[in-house]
């Protein structure tokens, strides 16, 4: 088993109120954040929307324009990088081509005198499972144990906070999976606090225990990569973890722990404790793959909850499943997943019922833009 680096214990980053203006452009606005330690988070969301600014606030190498940073307790918003406890792992590398592995991941702590820098670089290149290449140039490791390398050499600073700018960027997509899980299994047995930076939606949700969504430099939600999944509070975060449906309607009745809405003409029910507003116009919305689909005229059918008629308009076979889209007049084009069970229940120009259970709904905000 590996050994602990840090045992992190306190070890919170809470950022209050942090902004960062570049000229007059606002790359970060007014984020709030409170990490407990031990956690993986990611920050996720498109390219642009200020993922990098803000872990470069946080790593000391850009300063807010407001807000304070503080980490383990300490308020680091003036603190020079080299000294706060972070410690941040890039997308490029940067190891010594010259100097072996070993050498690499103990530079630092030499740097520093440190009496044990060789005794700590032999344990870190075991916590990334690399001590038998100990002695090898870093020309002569694959992209994946190049970035173990990097890693091993940030964590034996002992940082409280480990810093990860979308490091597995440079690999494929195989080595790059296999990276996410091995990543995974390394900060759960270090116990450090680690913040990774990504635009790979399934990445985020694979390795972190808490997702933040971010976009135009705001926190547009942060939850477990389920909570977000099954419940997203805004069409963007809806849209930007898989597929949804988003349906523009009316909430028309009260009916206690629910609410019924009108869409088109139709009755879409959904909980109170899943909408954003359970009065006047919402957007509701529903997982494609949570939806049943059959033929109009199956008398065996199982009516239950909402259901939405239309006409298929395309049926793509994925394998796995089936992928319908289906046109609801009044509402527009809706998706659909129906898993393979060898028999396809619809084609192009079939008139369907789709349905789902009404806490698979969720609803949204009418100022959303769908
Ligand atoms: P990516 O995934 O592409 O790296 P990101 O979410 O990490 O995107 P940031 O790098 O944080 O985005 O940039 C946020 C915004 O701030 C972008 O519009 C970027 O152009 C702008 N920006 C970043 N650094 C500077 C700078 N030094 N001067 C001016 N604008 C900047």
């Amino acid at each position: 088993s590996s050994p602990k680096v840090n045992a992190g214990s306190g070890a919170d980053l809470v950022l209050t109120g942090i902004s960062k203006h570049f000229a007059d452009f606002t790359a970060v606005q007014e984020l709030d954040l409170v990490i407990p330690s031990g956690t993986f988070i990611a920050l996720l969301g498109p390219s642009g929307c200020g993922k990098t600014t803000t872990l470069r606030m946080i790593a000391g190498l850009e300063a807010p324009t407001s807000g304070t940073i503080s980490i383990g307790g300490e308020d680091v918003t003036r603190l020079p990088s080299h000294k706060r406890p972070v410690n941040t792992v890039f997308q490029s590398y940067a190891l010594f081509p010259h100097m072996s592995i070993l050498e690499n991941v103990a530079f630092g702590l030499k740097q520093r005198k440190d009496k044990d820098a060789m005794a700590k670089a032999k344990a870190g290149l075991e916590m990334v499972e690399l001590a038998h290449l100990a002695n090898r140039k870093p020309a002569q490791l694959s992209g994946g144990q190049q970035q173990r390398v990097a890693l091993a050499r940030a964590l034996v600073n002992r940082p409280r906070v480990l810093l990860l700018d979308e490091p597995l960027g440079a690999l494929d997509m195989k080595l790059r999976r296999q990276m996410q899980v091995e990543l995974k299994k390394i900060q759960m047995d270090v116990g450090l606090t680690f913040i990774h930076v990504t635009h790979d939606q399934e990445e985020a949700m694979t390795m972190a225990d808490v997702v933040a969504v971010m976009n135009q430099g705001r926190i547009e939600q942060m939850g477990s990569p389920r909570e977000l999944y099954e419940l997203p509070r805004t069409a963007f975060v809806a849209n930007f973890l898989g597929k949804s449906n988003l349906m523009e309607g009316t909430v028309v009745a009260d009916a206690g722990p629910a609410i019924v809405v009108d869409v088109a003409g139709q009755r879409l029910e959904l909980l109170k404790e899943r909408a954003v507003t359970t009065e006047g116009k919402i957007v509701v919305g529903v997982r494609p793959e949570k939806m049943r689909i059959a033929e109009l005229d199956r008398t065996d059918f199982q009516h239950a909850g909402n259901q939405l008629v239309g006409t298929v308009t395309d049926a793509s076979f994925t394998g796995v499943s089936t992928e319908y889209l289906v046109d609801v007049p009044g509402v527009g084009v809706v998706g659909t997943f129906t898993q393979n069970l060898g028999q396809d229940p619809a084609r192009p120009g079939d008139q369907v019922r789709m349905s789902w259970e009404p806490e698979y709904t969720f609803g949204l905000g009418a100022n959303e833009d769908l």
